[in-house]
This record gives structure tokens, sequence and C-alpha cells, in this order.
């Protein structure tokens, strides 16, 4: 019987992995099933530009692994059993069972709330596609000089409000933060960050704890009240409860915590990439929510369970990060060159030059999982007679 590979999730994670391990391990021995909720590969580093009115290209996962032996199955997952080994899925032919071997568990992340009322009811947001066209909608509907407040103070924030801000500058952007914008920032960048804003005729609201989302506006804990026609709520990312509601051991936060190759420290036939994994990298620090945390997570992962598999010695090098790019609209960026452990530097490109950079890392990354066989090294393995057995013992 060959062994049961389940993906869940086919983001930068999930279908990076999937395309890997199907180049390391023999088709004859496994069968790879990608579960995701979308038909088609969501480019999530884009969804600001999709918000703002730019269209993305569709790419369909089935044409995507078509030939690849990973079967894409479209199905919404509903929870995950790990002991039993199983996952409930609801998907085409309604709800069903998967059974698996090895299970790599990559659903990503959504926005985080953090129970601030209003914020569902009134403010969209860009986690997903569904909610940047949601948005996108939305902000067709405005007249020219109403207000779009961002609540945020991050990288979303900054991305989701310049881009607006270059779509339709009739438009008034406002960015309210609880500290300040993009203060994490060496000096230069933070410099060059405050001019786009000045030059975009962005308003900033610094040391706004945004507590409550209204129709007409936010409320602060001070008391204070900032109105605007939209809100955008950018405040965080949280993950999805499916894990949390199993028996995986999962960090305060409900991200799936795991070793050294992703491997879950409680399940170890089970593995969590991506936004949904809670690791170590460099120097010990837990590795942040990002698309440059996802792509080495997929590596690690993959190519741990094919070594395991096939009885080879299992890598496990720490993902350290090497910058941080923040797009300022379509022609202007910040290329932060950051530590191994995710500190940023005095070394600082923005402008033109920095937002080719940032185009680039985002094409690089799509290609990456568009052609999902093309980059691992081509070193198919057997796997070993009993590995499924060793998989769950170790
Ligand atoms: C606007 C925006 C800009 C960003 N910019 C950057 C950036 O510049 N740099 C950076 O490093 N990071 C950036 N990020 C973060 C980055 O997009 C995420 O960290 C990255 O997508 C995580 O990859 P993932 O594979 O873990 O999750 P995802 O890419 O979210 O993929 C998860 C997949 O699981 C599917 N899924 C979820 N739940 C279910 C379910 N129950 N059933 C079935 N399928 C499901 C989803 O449809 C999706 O396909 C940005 C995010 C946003 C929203």
């Amino acid at each position: 019987m060959k062994h049961r590979i389940v993906i869940l999730g086919a983001g930068y994670a999930g279908a990076t992995a999937a395309g890997r391990l199907a180049k390391r391990l023999h088709r004859d021995d496994v069968e790879i099933t990608l579960v995701n909720a979308d038909p088609d590969f969501v480019e999530r580093v884009r969804l600001h530009q999709l918000a703002a009115g730019q269209d993305l290209p569709v790419r369909s996962l089935r044409k995507m692994f078509a030939g690849t032996g990973v079967e894409v199955r479209i199905a919404w997952v509903d929870s995950v059993d790990a002991d039993r080994k199983t996952v409930e899925l609801i998907g085409e032919q309604g709800a069903e069972t998967l059974a698996y071997d090895t299970l790599v568990y990559a659903l990503g992340s959504t926005v985080a709330d953090f129970g601030a009322p209003g914020v569902v009811e009134h403010a969209h947001q860009v986690a997903s596609k569904q909610a940047a066209l949601r948005l996108r909608e939305r902000l067709n509907q405005l007249r020219a000089d109403e207000t779009v407040l961002i609540v945020g103070g991050g990288l979303t924030s900054i991305e989701i409000a310049t881009e607006i801000a270059e779509a339709r500058p009739d438009l008034k952007v406002a960015v309210a933060a609880r500290g300040g914008v993009g203060d994490w920032l060496d000096e230069k960048a933070q410099s060059h960050l405050r001019g786009a804003f000045e030059r975009f005729g962005i308003t900033v609201h610094e040391q706004a704890d945004v507590t409550r989302v209204a129709e007409d506006g936010v409320a602060t804990r001070s008391g204070a009240k900032i109105l605007a026609q939209m809100t955008v709520w950018t405040a965080g990312f949280d993950v999805h409860p499916i894990a949390a509601a199993s028996t995986l051991t999962v960090s305060a936060t409900g991200r799936i915590v795991v070793d050294a190759t992703q491997r879950s420290v409680s399940h170890p036939d089970v593995y969590a990439i991506g936004d949904a994994a809670h690791a170590a990298g460099v120097g010990g620090k837990t590795l942040r929510m990002g698309c440059a945390t996802a792509s080495p997570m997929a590596w690690l992962g993959a190519d741990a369970i094919a070594a395991r598999l096939a009885g080879r010695e299992v890598p496990n090098a720490p993902i350290g990060y090497n910058s941080q790019c923040i797009s300022l609209g379509r022609r202007d960026a910040i290329l932060q060159k950051v530590t191994k452990e995710d500190q940023p530097t005095s070394k600082v490109d923005v402008g033109r030059k920095a937002a080719r950079m940032k185009e680039l890392i985002c094409s690089i990354a799509a290609w990456c999982v568009r052609h999902p066989t093309l980059l691992a090294p081509s070193r198919r393995r057997r796997v070993e007679t009993g590995a499924a057995a060793s998989v769950e013992t170790v």
C-alpha cells in the first residue's frame, strides 16, 4: 500500500511542499493529496494590489499540478483528528473523511480582530482574496474626498494605505496605529516612509489604540473618535481554529508547535508549515508569519518527510531572514536588510530600485509555486519498507 501524504492548504507553504515531495519521492511509493478551499493559487502578498483595483493572474491549482503526481482536491477542511489520522472535508461531493499516514498542515492565517467590537460588521480587510474583492467593491463606491482609514502600523497597513492612495488620489487616506507606523524599521527607512506618506497625503494617527469600529469610523482607548466612510483592519493575523480544536500541541495563539524539522512536537506524523506553524528560527526566536518564512518552512518540512521515509539523514538547518521588502504603491518601496534573526540593519534601499526588487521577489515567490517540481533537485527516493511505521513511532 502506498504511503498517503495529505497536505492541507495550497498557499505558498502547502503548494511548495506538495511539489517538492512529488519531486523527492517515487510515485509508486506515495500518494500525495493537496486539499484547498479555493480552486486557484492565491498570491496573498499581492492582495493589497487586488483590493486597490489591479487584476491578478488566475492560476488553477489543478493545471499547476497536472502531470506531477499530486492530486488536487478542492474542499473545505472542517476538522483534523490527529489521533485517528483523519481529516474531515466538505468538498465537491459533500462531506468526506480523508485518511493519511503523514499530514502537512498549511492552512495559513486570517485576520485577527483581537475581540474589538465592530471589526467583523464594519471593517474591511485584505487577508483573503474574497475579502480583498469586497474591499475593492466598497472602494469603488467611495466618492472624492471621502476617507479610508487603515487600522494598524505594520507591513500590511503600509502596503494597503499607499496602494489605495496611489490608485485613488481623490480620496483621503489615513492610518491609525497603536504605536508608530513602521517604527521597527531603520531610521533611513522610517524617514523614507514619512516622505512617501507626505507625498501621498496620507494622514497618520500614531499612539491611537483603536478599540471599536463603527459604520462611521473608529473609537480609540483615549476616547477619541476618528471619522471615516470606510475602515480597513490590518492590525494582525490569526490562525484558523482547526488545529487548536484538535489534540495537536499548539501555542497560545493556536499555531502548531513544531521542532527544527517542522514536525509536530505532539504527533510525529504531522508537520506544520507556513503561518500555521510555531517554530524557532536562527537564534531560537519564534519565526514570524510571512511568505519569507512559509517557503523555507515548506522546503525544510518536505525534505524532512522525504528523508525520513527514505531512511536518510534528516536536514534541520534553522531558518533565517535576509530582508523585509515593503511596497509603497507601484513605483516606490523600502528594501530593509535584516539580520538572520530579523533585526533591521542600517542597509536600506528605497525608491524605484527597491520597487523593482519587491516586484521581482513577489514574482519569484509565485514562480516557485507555479513550477512546483522544477526547483527541487531531482533525487527521487524510494520509500523504505516499514518507513510508515517508523514515522509513527520515532
Ligand atoms: C496584503 C498582504 C501582503 C503581504 N505581504 C507580505 C510580504 O511582503 N512579505 C511576506 O513575507 N509576507 C507577506 N504577507 C504574508 C503572507 O502572505 C503569508 O505569510 C503567506 O501567505 C503564508 O503562507 P501560507 O502558505 O502559510 O498561507 P496562505 O498563503 O494563506 O495559504 C493557505 C491556504 O490554505 C487555504 N485554506 C485556509 N483555510 C482552509 C480550509 N479550512 N479549508 C481548505 N483550505 C483552506 C487557503 O485558501 C490558502 O490557499 C502578506 C499578506 C497579505 C494579506
